[in-house]
């Protein structure tokens, strides 16, 4: 009765080929229909072929004839191209075949996305992961019996006494102490029998019961709860909140020790894949065994055994950036989303996602558990917390004997640093008083390099991008002026490139390699260690770096973003916020929320042991109430404040936006575009279209840009308007039209 109409189109008629439809990883409308030849009769959708386009071969999988793709991403079958015509199939290759349940994500990604699904799809089908493994090698095994008439010379009979367990030729040789003919000879007389001799799973199966944790009172009350969600095996949305330190990432392994108890795999989505190394220790801890990585810099042979062992299952817990989201599980139990709130869940390249949304989307699918996690939940998760569709566990202590660091804030217009200085001389001296004491101390600054802003004092001109509409920072240690949009660098100049006058380019502001410097001049005796992810080259580098500061090597830590993440640095107690206004500007919505966050985050690494925490944040505006709910502890109140501003206007998270970006080389390409845009722009009830105006980053990458926001209430599909909206307005020429749903900035 539930016939498959999908495997009834598959089967070849007599004597005649079957289309099938492929969907190849190229940014086309859909599938493309090809011929199945008498060879590959049994192939199935979502096995992964070869097929001719054009001159070229590509990769792509046979798709469904039935998937739900939006009508543009599904042209009707070629009918009117008569079988005969299409071309074959070229191969199947011999890998395992990409489960419907992500064939069905990744038509769904691509329709909530408005991408091309060839697009999502390639980031499912990373073309390294399916190049052929190494064929197995042969090793020797001796036949049970000795054929007869075989001369037992001491060189055979030793191999053959070696040969109990499959070993290659060389090897065998080498222990045996005899040359290679040796054993072919045996081979070929019938006393040694070929195996295949197949590598070990590349990943051990991580143990439940290897180290748990001692839980009590409300971890041990939140564990319970998590662990019964994995073992209902259904879809649910839990938001895990906990001050830093409470035991979360402790407690969540709770969870991720149920699902792997029960058989199933864990998905580990972390912001940052600096983080993983940090990760993966601690996993190794309490399970006995390594998870397996996923991220972009992942080596080939890696990312080929890794992609097959979560397709076979072998693979039982994967930890790893956005991308892991698009791994053919074959057993999906569970997936964390840790750090929820982190901007860097959204990818602003390519196909635009939300990695912690489509991770949700992603767990329905499997019908798995999903868990989020974080000490300062975005407004988006704590809005579906209030209209009842997630789950809320909380964790409300740190763990053991730490407390909740001090927080306070440093009037800089009432103690203002030194002329050409940035720290204010209650910081310098609580960094003293904390690195006297034998502990240690951190500054962050979000920002890389030496100065934001490079000045002419005599005519005041600003070296900027000559692609971007962005100051160029300096990197004094490289020598150069470079653009943070684009990468454009040059050479730092003697003279003023617009007034000649020398020696009178001053930088401005500081970045972390100027709060380097004046730290050495401040603090002279002081071991330093910067970390910002220019200079830390990947994540080995990042972990060396957090080993030192847990080691005591360092004194005083300087550093961007990087150093906000979930590290445990059980000696530093004190932080020093250099700017805590940094995000304020801008006119974003979001720039309060994001600072809170950041900060939080950063203040968190302060006092995570016995010995109390404090953070100084450093402010021009301290009433401000971002700096209020730092002191105060008290987010719950500041998020209240933040949903009460965006209720009314129906921003998100109380209703939808897909933000429409239109570039061109040419500033009249882009003009008209968007005025194109802004004519045709939708008249419906519930949907207000505003702009065109210039784009955040007018100029980017040489290409001028304007923005149009769609804002619609919750209960409207903004796809759908979309759709039709672009479909009325052709580009011109050289303009770029690109599509982000859910922006994060707005
Ligand atoms: P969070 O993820 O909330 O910041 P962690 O899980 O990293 O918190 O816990 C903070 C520190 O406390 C870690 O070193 C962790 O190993 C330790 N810890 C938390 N809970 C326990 C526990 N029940 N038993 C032992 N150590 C714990
Ligand atoms: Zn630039």
């Amino acid at each position: 009765p539930d016939r498959n109409p999908i495997q009834t189109d598959l089967l070849p008629p007599p004597g005649g080929s079957a289309r099938v439809r492929v969907m190849l990883t190229l940014p086309f409308a859909g599938p493309l229909d090809y011929t199945l030849p008498p060879r590959l009769a049994g192939a199935m959708p979502g096995d992964i072929v070869t097929v001719p386009l054009g001159r070229r071969t590509e990769t792509g999988v046979i798709w469904d004839a039935t998937s739900r793709l939006p009508p543009e991403f599904t042209p009707p079958p070629q009918k009117d191209v008569p079988t005969s015509r299409l071309k074959p199939v070229a191969a199947r290759l011999d890998l395992p075949p990409l489960p419907a349940q992500l064939r069905r994500f990744v038509d769904w990604v691509a329709a909530y996305t408005l991408s091309p699904p060839g697009m999502v799809l390639a980031m499912a089908l990373r073309a390294n992961a399916l190049a052929p493994l190494p064929r197995p090698a042969t090793g020797w095994i001796a036949a049970p019996t000795v054929p007869s008439g075989l001369r037992l010379t001491p060189a055979r009979q030793k191999v053959l006494e070696l040969a109990t367990t499959a070993l290659p030729t060389a090897e065998l040789a080498r222990r045996a102490g005899v040359g290679a003919a040796v054993i072919r000879g045996l081979a070929q007389a019938g006393a040694l029998t070929a195996v295949e001799i197949l590598p070990p799973p590349p990943f051990a199966l991580p143990d439940p019961a290897h180290c748990p944790p001692q839980l009590e009172g409300e971890q041990a009350e939140v564990a319970a709860q998590l662990r019964a969600r994995v073992d209902e095996n259904g879809f649910s949305i839990t938001l895990l909140e906990g001050v830093t330190g409470s035991g979360k990432t402790e407690i969540y392994m709770e969870a991720i020790a149920a699902c792997v108890a029960a058989g199933r795999q864990a998905l580990v989505l972390l912001p940052e894949i600096a983080l993983s190394a940090q990760w993966t220790g601690r996993f190794a801890r309490r399970f006995g065994a390594e998870p397996a990585l996923w991220h972009s810099d992942l080596g080939a042979r890696l990312r080929r055994v890794t992609w097959r062992a979560v397709a076979d299952g072998t693979a039982r817990v994967v930890v790893g950036a956005r991308s892991a989201l698009f791994l053919p599980f074959d057993q999906l139990g569970l997936i964390i989303v840790d750090e929820e709130h982190e901007t860097a869940f959204k990818q602003e390249d390519g196909v635009t996602y939300h990695a912690r949304d489509m991770a949700v989307v992603r767990a329905r699918m499997s019908q798995a558990p999903i868990v989020l996690v974080s000490a300062t939940p975005s407004l988006e998760s704590l809005a579906n917390v209030g209209a009842g569709r997630y789950r809320h566990l909380k964790l409300n202590a740190r763990h053991g004997n730490a407390s909740m660091p001090d927080v306070e804030t440093l009037d800089m217009r009432a103690d203002p640093p030194e002329r050409g200085l940035f720290l204010s001389p209650m910081l310098t001296g609580a960094i003293n008083d904390a690195i006297g004491r034998g502990e240690q101390a951190m500054l962050f600054l979000n920002r890389r390099g030496y100065a934001p802003l490079t000045l002419c004092r005599t005519c005041g001109h600003r070296m900027q991008c000559p692609n971007c509409t962005a100051w160029l920072v300096e990197h004094r240690a490289r020598h150069i002026l470079t653009c943070h949009h684009c990468g454009y660098d040059e050479p730092i100049p003697q003279t003023c490139p617009k007034c000649a006058d020398a020696d009178s380019l001053t930088p401005i502001g500081p970045g972390v390699e100027r709060i380097t410097e004046e730290a050495r001049a401040t603090f002279p005796d002081a071991r330093i260690l910067v970390m910002a992810s220019d200079t830390l080259n990947g994540p080995a580098a990042t972990a060396a770096a957090v080993e030192r500061i847990a080691r005591r090597e360092i004194d005083l830590v300087i550093g961007t973003q990087i150093v906000a993440k979930g590290w445990h640095f059980p000696h530093l107690t004190l932080v020093g916020i250099v700017d805590a206004d940094l995000g304020l500007g801008g006119g974003d919505l979001r720039a309060s929320e994001r600072t809170v966050q950041l900060l939080h985050q950063v203040a968190g690494r302060a006092g995570r042991a016995e010995a109390p925490g404090r953070v100084l944040l450093q402010s021009y505006v301290p009433d401000h109430p971002v700096m209020q709910a730092l002191v105060s502890g008290d987010f719950a109140s500041f998020m209240q404040q933040e949903a009460e501003q965006r209720r009314p206007g129906f921003w998100p998270p109380y209703g939808r936006l897909a933000a429409v970006i239109v570039s061109a080389e040419a500033p009249d390409a882009a003009d008209l575009t968007a005025r194109a845009l802004g004519q045709n722009a939708p008249r419906l009830d519930g949907v207000q279209v505003l702009g065109p105006a210039p784009a955040p980053l007018a100029i980017l990458r040489g290409r001028h840009r304007f923005r149009l926001l769609l804002r619609a209430r919750r209960n409207i599909a903004v796809q759908p308007i979309m759709r039709e909206w672009l479909s009325r307005v052709k580009p011109e020429r050289g303009a770029r039209i690109d599509v982000d749903i859910d922006p994060v900035s707005f």
